[in-house]
């Protein structure tokens, strides 16, 4: 600009006085801005809208497919992590024994073991089986996190409590104080409409005393709440080993039985006693081990086997459980529900000359842009925080197809927004019946 401006002057042989260089800079602004596209933001309205024919909604065929959410390994952003809010019961006998103790030692065995399944999760593994396969190994997209009552910071969500009835399980029980004996959750489940309770239990010190009975680390996963069985008795007896070392049992261990039992909160079924409807989860000759029992040489590793390692979640796994995390009906209320706070960091932006289509739902916590030269196709139900708003650039296309674009929060999102210019606008369209709900810009 400058240099122009000498050039400008010198041409026009002016003097340069103060006024006339303002008139020229006037001159030369105003010249810059006839060459700018003039654009132009603005909320969309029904007339920016191309609809179909088609007048009811017609639900898209794999919205309630698992593979609709595998996560997509290209792009990270369109599977948002998720925290899973779990809180810890601890069943003591009135006198306070028979688990782990009401102290700082018996909390942080605790935290340890939260945090071990966390590193788990984090650490997903290449599956052991079949022989040679080829199972993609993907992030998995969810931490724990122990959430105590609101409102109350000394609440840890780690609880103790004294119950000669209700402290022990039962392996041989048939109805009450087997594992599947629901009275801990009736009693002491606490936020149980937002967070799944687990409760570690032990077996009655008189079983543990007979020789017929084996008090094996045991558990259930039973959707809002789980049980963990026979921890503390294992950690405080260590085992002693032929050169004489001895092995503790550790939370990192428990954290493997942890997450089994997790799994089956969060939607999973075994691998290899029932059909789990995966086809990445082999059936498996139940070894525990290399060798255990005698024999035993092709190892399953998979969480939701029995086997000494759980460190291992498939793709069809991942999905089922992130399928889950959109469901109310499911896990969806076990969430953190980020999806309700504006968080602008974590927009989703289509970038220039790419297409993107959302097979599944899909929560964007940010802002969801589509830039210049790219589409976006949403299928199912895709959430905006309140505050956040779908950015369209002059030459997007946006098409919704059997979907609802809506804020699955109290307050709306603020809706469409579109940029255009005097060349381009994006182009918008509706099928099968999709709608916009809960936006501040409602398109009326
Ligand atoms: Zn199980």
């Amino acid at each position: 600009m400058k240099l122009s401006w000498h050039v400008l002057l010198n041409n026009r042989k002016v003097k340069p006085t103060l006024a006339a260089a303002c008139l020229v800079l006037l001159l030369v602004t105003s010249g810059h801005a006839a060459f700018a596209q003039k654009t132009e933001k603005r909320f969309a309205t029904a007339a920016d809208i191309q609809r179909d024919s088609v007048n009811r909604f017609i639900k898209y065929k794999t919205c309630g497919t698992w593979a609709a959410y595998v996560p997509d390994t290209l792009h990270p952003e369109f599977t948002p992590f998720r925290q899973v809010r779990i809180n810890i019961h601890v069943m003591l006998d009135s006198k306070g024994q028979n688990n782990f103790p009401d102290n700082s030692i018996g909390r942080q065995w605790i935290k340890d073991m939260i945090t071990n399944a966390n590193a788990r999760l984090d650490k997903n593994t290449k599956m052991n089986l079949p022989k040679g396969n080829t199972t993609p190994v993907l992030r998995i997209p969810f931490h724990y996190v122990l959430t105590g009552r609101p409102g109350d910071p000394r609440d840890d969500g780690i609880y103790f409590h004294r119950d000669d009835s209700l402290f022990f399980m039962n392996k041989k029980a048939k109805n009450l104080t087997s594992v599947y004996d629901n009275r801990q959750y009736q009693v002491y489940g606490i936020q149980k409409d937002t967070v799944i309770n687990v409760f570690l239990m032990e077996h009655h010190p008189d079983s543990v005393r007979s020789k017929t009975y084996r008090p094996s680390n045991d558990g259930i996963g039973m959707g809002p709440w789980a049980k963990i069985v026979g921890c503390y008795n294992i950690w405080k007896t260590p085992t002693v080993m032929k050169n004489g070392d001895t092995l503790r049992y550790s939370p990192w261990d428990a954290a493997a039985l942890f997450n089994h039992e997790l799994g089956h909160c969060l939607g999973l079924q075994h691998t290899w006693n029932t059909d789990d409807g995966c086809d990445d989860t082999p059936k498996n000759p139940g070894c525990w081990n290399v060798n255990e029992p005698p024999g035993c040489t092709d190892v399953s590793n998979n969480v939701m086997d029995y086997n000494a390692w759980k460190i291992s979640y498939t793709p069809c796994q991942i999905g089922k459980i992130n399928k889950n995390f959109y469901d109310d009906k499911v896990t969806r209320k076990y969430l953190v529900p980020e999806w309700c706070t504006f968080n602008e960091s974590k927009t989703v932006t289509i970038e220039s000359g790419t297409s993107a289509e959302w097979n599944g739902s899909m929560d964007v916590l940010g802002n969801l842009v589509v830039s210049n030269n790219a589409v976006l196709t949403i299928h199912c139900t895709t959430s905006l925080p309140p505050g956040g708003k779908v950015i369209l650039y002059p030459k997007s296309t946006l098409i919704l197809d059997g979907a609802i674009l809506t804020s699955r929060c109290a307050s709306p999102f603020e809706g469409i927004e579109i940029i255009s210019n005097k060349k381009s606008s994006p182009k918008i369209y509706f099928k099968n019946g999709s709608v916009l709900q809960n936006a501040v810009h409602m398109m009326e």
